[in-house]
């Protein structure tokens, strides 16, 4: 069993969480869908081959392990200055494999190649990692460097320039200062790698939800899946407070125990476990409304290398929309969609006018969770400035649907706490379910859509461009049943 950087850093985030990884790595439960993690993975492939441009001289050492390790110790031999993925074991069972390494006089330059748009802090320990496997398998490292994507460069001419699209930094001064911690955390981390007993400490257990990592249920079996970590904000002191009274069931929370407004409708919820509907702040708020009503669902994809000119990394592109509309109160429910077949400048443009044909100038635009919706408005006014003011005025004219559950004036114990229309629509419109479509989840929308677009083998594109559209058009249609249910 080898010691790896990823290895590494789980163990810097917990000894507990890291054996577990290690050992019974099928008791972990992954944080995001096997299709979503591969394309990732696939996208951070992509990136590296396009940082090897950036070396010309450079050479691929092919094979993984024991054979990557006597290729790279023969290329060297063999004079290569500049090698992609050398590869180093060493003695104590450290496993690197850097993604670029240098000549620099007697010694090499360590590159990591990452695809996010600055260094992070996590890069540092990662880098700490390969710079001493490499120290200990008998390299001299004279410098670290991280190259990452440059977030203001942007493609043009369906051309990405390597040289404009990286911004590689010099983090020496930074490895070398965590050095010395590194060193014994790795020692600590190979002797816990090997220990026979599974741990069975968790000190997380009094630590706020986003804390946990994905180990905690499995190292806390006697918590109940929907628990006092569930409660809005639930954290700090009132949090371990709870924990040290043994009391983790939100039903067991006593009557007088502080809590905010928002927390305490949420455990009395689901005390008396029947719905809290405050109809008077629901029609309140729907009064908002003005017709028509366009109930509005966007998918995007945010890919590291931007597949359309004029986008930079990581920037989201729309390729898909539903809208169902309501004229008047009384009028038949309408639908309308878009869905780009290609990733190109002009089938975005196209979605861009067609939304322009299909929205008029008045009435209320109906999102849940408006963040994501008026940020694609305002890159959509950015991209297509001749519909700048359309795009504008949608943003002015949006309406959150998610608002009413967020604000607890509709409360159902079914929602556990969540407004996500996922959560929501099961419990108010259960004949409504995203549970027999092909897609159901927007990240799995996404990686479709990219793969189709993006592959030479479309065999199944007509399959996958109906699923898009079953599945965003559900999304539109969810909103338009739960807001006549509401405001009934
Ligand atoms: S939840 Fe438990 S296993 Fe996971 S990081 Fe926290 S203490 Fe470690």
């Amino acid at each position: 069993m080898y010691l790896s950087k990823s290895d590494f850093l789980k163990f810097r985030i917990c000894p507990s969480y890291f054996w577990l990884w290690k050992n019974k790595p099928e008791l972990v439960p992954e944080d995001s869908p096997a299709e979503v993690r591969e394309n990732k993975f696939e996208q951070g492939n992509q990136i590296e081959l396009i940082a090897r441009q950036l070396f010309p001289e450079g050479v691929l050492v092919q094979g993984y392990n024991t054979q990557a390790v006597s290729n790279t110790e023969q290329m060297i031999a063999d004079g290569a200055s500049t090698l992609f993925q050398a590869t180093v074991i060493t003695e104590n069972g450290l496993l690197a494999m850097a993604d670029v390494i240098e000549r620099e006089g007697d010694g090499w330059i360590l590159y990591e190649v990452k695809s996010s748009s600055r260094v992070k802090p996590e890069h540092i320990p990662d880098m700490a990692f390969q710079k001493l496997a490499f120290e200990t398998a008998g390299y001299t490292i004279n410098e670290t460097r991280v190259i990452h994507l440059n977030r203001e460069c942007v493609r043009h001419n369906g051309h990405i320039d390597p040289q404009s699209f990286f911004v590689t930094e010099d983090v020496s001064d930074k490895v070398a200062a965590i050095m010395p911690e590194v060193k014994d955390q790795v020692m600590l981390a190979l002797e816990k790698m090997i220990q026979p007993d599974e741990p069975t400490a968790c000190p997380c257990r009094s630590l706020s939800r986003g804390k946990h990592c994905p180990a905690f249920a499995h190292f806390n079996s006697d918590i109940p899946e929907y628990s006092v970590y569930d409660v809005s904000r639930m954290q700090g002191r009132k949090l371990a407070e709870l924990v040290d009274l043994d009391i983790f069931n939100i039903k067991d929370i006593p009557d007088d125990f502080s809590l905010t407004a928002n927390q305490q409708a949420q455990v009395n919820i689901e005390k008396r476990g029947a719905p809290h509907i405050d109809q008077v702040a629901v029609e309140r708020s729907l009064s908002e409304l003005e017709f028509p009503l366009y109930f509005l669902d966007y998918e995007s994809v945010n890919p590291a290398i931007p597949l359309v000119d004029g986008v930079h990394p990581h920037q989201q592109m729309v390729f898909q929309y539903s809208l169902h509309i309501l004229d008047t109160p009384d009028s038949e429910l309408r639908h309308t969609e878009h869905l780009s077949r290609e990733a190109s400048s002009t089938a975005l443009e196209a979605l861009a006018a067609q939304m322009r044909e299909d929205i008029g100038d008045t009435g209320s635009v109906i999102v849940w969770n408006k963040v994501f919706e008026r940020d694609r408005n305002k890159e959509l006014a950015e991209l297509f400035p001749e519909y700048a003011s359309f795009y504008e005025s949608l943003n002015a004219r949006i309406y959150d649907l998610m608002d009413v559950f967020a604000k607890n004036y509709y409360v159902h114990p079914g929602f556990l706490g969540k407004c996500s229309i996922k959560y929501v629509l099961p419990v108010l419109v259960p004949e409504l379910s995203y549970k027999d479509l092909a897609i159901g989840k927007g990240d799995i929308a996404s990686v479709r859509w990219y793969e189709i677009v993006t592959s030479e083998n479309t065999s199944n594109a007509d399959q996958v461009f109906a699923d898009l559209l079953a599945y965003c058009k559900l999304d539109t249609l969810a909103m338009v049943k739960i807001y006549e249910k509401i405001k009934a």
